[in-house]
């Protein structure tokens, strides 16, 4: 789950790192009551939840009040687009507002999870800022990396090495190694999927500030965080995945045109291949579960159908507790609920599959039976043609 800057900010405060001074508005009146304890500059930040802000006009700098409201009424309501937001950008709804940093240094510091090693790896740049993407494809050695042995957690000398290793003055290094080990506690502490400090930085009077603040929260921890679910925003979040997430689908939504719905991730995942394979692109994965029945059928096919992209529907179903004839009666009635005029691709298999294939031959809906998954998946392509 993601969650907004200032929402970040609270949470690192809370383990002893320190952020900027300020607070939230929605309105220009808001913003200016939020300014009234800060000096002059402040700092106007839109609150959406997608990076490269700065970027894209949505982080400025005022020197006096008048800048303030002017930049409040520029930023509140604006569709800001960015290189993570897409080309339809996304509606600014608040705007934090803090106190100006005199910046010495821009440093960059994350924690993440490696896959490859199965450890949390800590990393630090020089070059923080608003090019970090460059940095780590154009000169990859800029960034210094730490390991994290999970029993020991980050120590002492790894941040230590990180600070010097990114060319930090030993002052700078006292106030640097303290906020990496509390960024790593946040990190276990608040079971995050990702923690990133860009820029993380170093005033003129050496003092380590988290100027930005980007963490993610891993989903299937939230049930034992409270407060962190209190954090939603499903404003930032695509309608469709919304709606699916509340009826218990797994659905994410993609940018081809063929509607799939499959059940099991792996299936789900295996169909998305084979459709591209033949050509097409999938519109979605959605995966409806192994259990699934007639009610969440209607349910996920109401939400491909909502997608004004989709131009064709593939369901792919492995019977296995899932009764296939179940599953038929599950897609026949949703046919004629929504009487769905696209052409639908059905490939059943498993636990009565043979009924489930009477049952819809004799639907009086036209639906264009697959008996194999290159066979569903040529059959999409024929009727995105037609
Ligand atoms: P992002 O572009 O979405 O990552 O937003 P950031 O919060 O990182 O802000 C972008 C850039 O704005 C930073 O890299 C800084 O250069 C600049 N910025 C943000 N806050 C301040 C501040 O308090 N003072 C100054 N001088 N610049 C700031
Ligand atoms: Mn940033």
């Amino acid at each position: 789950m993601k969650i907004h800057e200032f929402q970040a900010k609270a949470i690192l405060a809370k383990y002893g790192i320190p952020v900027p001074r300020g607070g939230t508005a929605t309105t220009p009146d808001e913003a200016a009551k939020a300014a009234a304890d800060l000096s002059y500059p402040v700092v106007v930040k839109a609150q959406i939840h997608a990076g490269g802000r700065g970027k894209g006009g949505g982080v400025k700098l005022a020197k006096n009040k008048s800048e303030l409201e002017q930049h409040a009424r520029a930023i509140i309501g604006m569709n800001l687009v960015t290189h993570q937001t897409g080309p339809q950008g996304r509606r600014v709804k608040t705007v934090l507002i803090e106190q100006g940093v005199d910046i010495a240094k821009e440093l960059y510091l994350a924690v993440l999870l490696d896959r490859s090693t199965a450890r949390l790896v800590m990393m630090a740049s020089a070059a923080g800022g608003m090019d970090i993407e460059e940095v780590a494809a154009h000169t990859p050695e800029k960034i210094v990396k730490a390991q994290i042995d999970p029993t020991v957690g980050l120590a002492d000398y790894q941040a230590r090495q990180l600070g010097f290793g990114i060319g930090l003055s030993a002052t700078e290094v006292k106030a640097f190694a303290p906020l990496a080990k509390s960024l790593y506690a946040a990190y276990v502490a608040e079971d995050l999927s990702l923690a990133e400090i860009n820029p993380l930085v170093i005033t003129k009077d050496a003092k380590a500030i988290a100027l930005d603040a980007k963490l993610n929260i891993d989903d299937n921890a939230l049930y034992r965080h409270e407060a962190s679910r209190a954090l939603r925003d499903t404003d930032e979040e695509d309608p469709l995945e919304v709606e699916a997430s509340n009826a218990g689908l797994n659905y994410i939504k993609l940018d081809g045109n063929v509607g799939c719905m499959v059940n099991g991730a792996g299936l789900a995942m295996a169909t998305m291949d084979i459709i591209q394979l033949a050509g097409a692109a999938p519109a979605n994965f959605l995966d409806v579960g192994g259990g699934a029945s007639q009610e969440t059928v209607s349910k996920a096919f109401g939400i491909i159908l909502k997608d004004p992209n989709v131009k064709a529907i593939l369901i792919n179903i492995f019977g296995g507790i899932v009764r296939c004839d179940r599953v038929a009666n599950g897609v026949i009635a949703a046919a004629k609920g929504l009487s769905i005029k696209l052409p639908i691709v059905i490939r059943l298999a498993g636990t009565n599959a043979k009924e489930a294939g009477e049952l819809l031959a004799s639907s009086g809906l036209a639906f264009k039976v697959a008996t194999d998954l290159k066979q569903a998946a040529a059959k999409i392509t024929e009727a995105l043609k037609a």
